[in-house]
């Protein structure tokens, strides 16, 4: 019989017992490839006794790689064996594919890598021409499982909702960026049950929790974390900060006509107004919001003009910003309490919380931590939550995020069942 080898060698195809005997066809969408999997008869898997070669089964439908932009499926007739004493049937084996699956290996491997990335469930199915329950089916075969004899030194806490109205609670080395637990539900018994999980010297390895100042929690860490501060966390207080100022912003640009310039303009250049002024670039690019050539700077000074509510705050926030950065905590207090009576109401929540945690925000700028490493964090799960659309469980959810953060680091965290 004619054996096609270069369509196995250009399918990349390894298993000795798979033949290419017959020339592909070709659709305006596709491409099918036929093979057969055949080898000498082995021992009887029931009796150990002798089989000999009996049909074929009628060809499976596998979907595999992609080729030169057409979708690939390869029809298998699989060989079965009957045994000569007990009569029992087999079906011939191949490293193509699992047995009793459809989806060969070198597909389930593209899955994987891609659900590292930070790609939607359903783009990955459309890429690789399978279902979305596909997908779904790869990202089970992946356990989480909890190292309960190890906790970082330095720990901060986040919570995420991780879909409408669901929240979730996670926990991350601060150090490696590791995450070290994503819970389903951030209530303190959640949270407690999950830690008390840990021995006593376990946890009391812990030295430093950071987490955002409005969180519930302060007094939770204290009871299962024996050595550890507790500190607010730097990139929270700025996120708080830089949250009025963005709803300050939004109101003003909601006193203005939508079609007015004003409108286009703030809606436009959102980014600037929450900057740190000193990251502002100079360089002087055409802006067809303003039909010239302007700077960062100079769009700046242009919003600022339209309203002195918004130039008076931004300035307060540019202020308090510097101080922060530059750790001046007198400053940056003395400035809070000179303004929050006269500053406008989005901030003065925020205001009043900073007052009331001081000593926590005095701290956090006397740790050496940078904020990068949270803010990577939190913008990768923003993508995730986005792309993950759809994701009805949150068992889903959370393998989805320790595939994207941890998996690519290290790889023990994470197992594939054999299953
Ligand atoms: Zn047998």
């Amino acid at each position: 019989m004619e054996h096609l080898d270069y369509i196995k060698d250009s399918l990349d195809i390894k298993d000795p017992n798979t033949t290419f005997d017959k020339e592909f066809d070709k659709f305006s969408t596709h491409k099918v490839f036929y093979a057969k999997l055949d080898y000498d008869a082995p021992q009887c898997p029931n009796c150990q006794g002798k089989m000999a070669k009996y049909d074929f089964q009628k060809p499976c439908k596998i979907p595999y790689l992609e080729m030169v932009g057409y979708k690939v499926l390869i029809r298998l007739k699989k060989r079965r064996f009957k045994c000569k004493s007990c009569g029992k049937m087999a079906v011939a084996k191949t490293s193509l594919v699992r047995e009793n699956h459809q989806i060969p290996n070198i597909v389930n491997l593209k899955i994987t890598e891609k659900l590292m990335s930070r790609e939607a469930m359903s783009n990955i199915a459309s890429d690789l021409a399978i279902s979305v329950s596909t997908v779904y089916r790869q990202l089970n075969r992946f356990e989480s499982k909890t190292d309960l004899n190890w906790l970082p030194e330095n720990m901060s806490w986040d919570e995420y909702s991780f879909k409408k109205g669901k929240m979730s609670f996670i926990a991350q080395d601060f150090d490696s960026n590791k995450i070290i637990a994503i819970l389903d539900g951030r209530t303190q018994t959640v949270i407690r049950n999950h830690f008390l999980r840990y021995t006593h010297k376990v946890r009391s390895r812990v030295k430093v929790i950071t987490m955002d100042m409005f969180s519930p929690y302060y007094e939770l860490a204290k009871s299962l974390f024996a050595n550890a501060k507790v500190v607010l966390d730097r990139f929270h207080i700025v996120q708080n900060l830089s949250r009025a100022m963005n709803r300050l912003r939004v109101q003003i640009m909601n006193q203005f006509d939508r079609k007015s310039h004003e409108y286009k303009a703030l809606k436009r250049y959102w980014k600037l107004i929450q900057q740190d002024s000193r990251k502002t670039s100079d360089k002087r690019f055409y802006r067809p919001t303003f039909r010239m050539h302007l700077t960062n700077q100079e769009i700046v000074q242009r919003l600022l003009s339209y309203s002195d509510e918004l130039k008076k705050h931004y300035e307060l926030y540019q202020l308090l910003l510097f101080y922060f950065q530059e750790k001046n905590s007198q400053a940056f207090f003395d400035l809070i309490q000179e303004k929050k009576k006269t500053v406008d109401p989005l901030f003065q929540p925020v205001f009043k919380t900073f007052i009331k945690d001081k000593k926590k925000i005095v701290n956090a700028l006397e740790l050496p931590y940078s904020n990068a490493k949270l803010e990577a964090t939190n913008n990768l799960i923003k993508v995730i939550k986005r792309n993950a659309f759809g994701f009805r469980n949150f068992e889903n959810f959370k393998k989805r995020i320790l595939l994207a953060l941890n998996a690519t680091k290290e790889r023990t965290n994470l197992i594939l069942s054999r299953a």
